[in-house]
């Protein structure tokens, strides 16, 4: 037994205790789909990949796209049930560390390959989602990134920058257009990524898998792997009730790899942060937002929201080592909103929770290959949702095909993250972060 439970044994993952979606309101969007199968029996495959959120979905389907026979998945618990489920739902370029702090690490070329990846990534996502635009995504109109500080010229030369270097669209929004659409006083100048989607995550995740599934893949959920061993040539990985003989494995586990493989658990730090969803607001809502895109902030410690098509707002931030009971998390994200939206005082929340996202110490992900031959794609932080498929594409190209384009994730290695004081760590760190947003607040503003 690995002891995968007793690391998952948090307030908001126990609340399912049959390895169920936890309560959100993606898994409340949910309809009748049909669960895969738990593994039973002794299955052979080229490619074993375990953990299905989008990082393991997208590489099962990126093996198969590619002609591996078979490539087989496995999931603890359902498709998406971990990070990739329960996000904001925020799909752009890019990966957790800046564009230009990866130039500063890697110089402007790698920089610009390693972005580009991400770039790529973005056409798949549209690719994959054709003709069911309207149930995966929740917004197909662009996400603005709004300055809480007084800098002008630094929010215009970022977009200059941005178009120069690594070829985006971004568009800059004076700040009276930003307060035309966002009535708060909280927010300055902003830039506009037009190619960013907002997709009702679980369903996405869940849709791929399911892509898979069409090109011959075979995906297993409530299959928890309790132990990987290599026999011979081969790697025996075993779930609760079945057996996977296959010529390869890849840990796709990120956060929530508890012991499974300590290589790996020791690199990437679960970091819990928190979404909240809120009753319909009405007319309310537009004498707050104005806008039909997603918003997020600058500051180090910032919120991301977006409203939905039915008035209800989706409102993401906040790291914690503490985590509060379901109706305290409600009243501190309600905070946190009316400290930008004051005018909504009063409104109701209908649901929040909580995720894990796995943290490396560069912010980059890790992505490569071990000493003992099984392979990792893993660590996208708090910015996954499109790097996860850039990771999965490279990972799944090596793997069939042998091609070597995942050395450019060779600077970032599997750093040691901090554990087992992790939690300790990411929670001073935010609050560091949260007294300098504040002092920055007081001395630019
Ligand atoms: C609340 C929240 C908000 C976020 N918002 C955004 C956002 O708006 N935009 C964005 O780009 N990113 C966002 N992120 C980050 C993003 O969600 C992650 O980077 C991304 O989902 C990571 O995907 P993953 O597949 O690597 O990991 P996960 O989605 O966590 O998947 C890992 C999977 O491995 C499985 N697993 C673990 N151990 C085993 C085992 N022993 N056997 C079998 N399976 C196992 C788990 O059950 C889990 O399903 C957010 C994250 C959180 C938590």
């Amino acid at each position: 037994m690995n002891g995968f439970k007793e690391d998952l044994a948090t307030p908001y993952d126990n609340v399912n205790q049959d390895n169920e979606h936890i309560d959100s309101y993606y898994s409340r969007s949910l309809g009748n789909e049909s669960p895969h199968p738990e593994l039973d029996e002794e299955v052979k495959t080229p490619v074993c990949v375990i953990g299905g959120g989008m990082a393991g979905s997208a590489l099962v389907l990126g093996l198969a796209d590619r002609g591996v026979k078979n490539p087989v998945l496995v999931e603890a618990n359902r498709i998406g049930w971990g990070a990739s489920g329960r996000n904001g739902g925020f799909i752009s370029a890019g990966y957790s560390l800046p564009p230009f702090d990866i130039v500063k690490k890697v110089g402007e070329n790698q920089a610009k390959e390693l972005y580009g990846l991400t770039q790529s990534a973005m056409k798949l996502i549209r690719r994959r989602m054709e003709g069911l635009e309207d149930d995966l995504l929740d917004l197909n109109t662009g996400i603005l990134n709004v300055s809480w500080f007084n800098e002008t010229e630094k929010v215009r030369s970022h977009v200059e920058r941005m178009n120069e270097v690594f070829g985006e669209d971004f568009k800059f929004w004076p700040r009276e257009k930003v307060r035309e659409y966002f009535t708060t006083e909280r927010y300055y100048d902003a830039y506009f990524k037009t190619g960013a989607l907002i997709a009702n995550v679980l369903k996405y995740t869940g849709h791929v898998a399911k892509l898979a599934v069409g090109l011959g893949a075979r995906v297993y959920e409530k299959s928890p792997v309790t132990e990987v061993k290599k026999v011979g040539d081969q790697w025996h990985v075993k779930t609760r009730r079945g057996t996977v003989i296959a010529d390869q494995v890849v840990y796709c586990c990120s956060a929530y790899i508890g012991n499974l493989k300590m290589k790996l658990a020791n690199a990437t730090l679960p970091v819990a942060t928190y979404v909240l969803l809120t009753e319909p607001l009405g007319d309310r809502m537009q004498t707050a937002i104005r806008a039909p895109h997603g918003a997020s902030d600058n500051r180090t410690s910032s919120n991301y929201y977006r409203p939905l098509p039915d008035s209800r707002l989706l409102w993401g931030g906040r790291v914690s080592m503490f985590h509060p009971s379901q109706e305290a998390l409600k009243k501190i994200m309600i905070k946190d909103l009316l400290h930008v939206y004051p005018q909504l005082k009063g409104i109701k929340a209908e649901v929040a929770w909580g995720g894990y996202m796995g943290y490396t110490k560069h912010k980059m992900p890790q992505i490569g290959r071990m000493r003992d031959g099984s392979w990792y794609c893993q660590g996208f932080c708090g910015h996954g949702m499109c790097s996860t498929v850039a990771g999965a594409e490279v990972a799944a190209a090596a793997i069939a095909n042998g091609e070597e384009t995942y050395k450019l994730f060779e600077p970032f290695g599997l750093d040691y993250a901090g554990k087992p004081f992790g939690p300790v760590v990411a929670q001073t760190v935010y609050w560091f972060y949260q007294v300098s947003d504040k002092i920055k607040e007081r001395v630019v503003n």
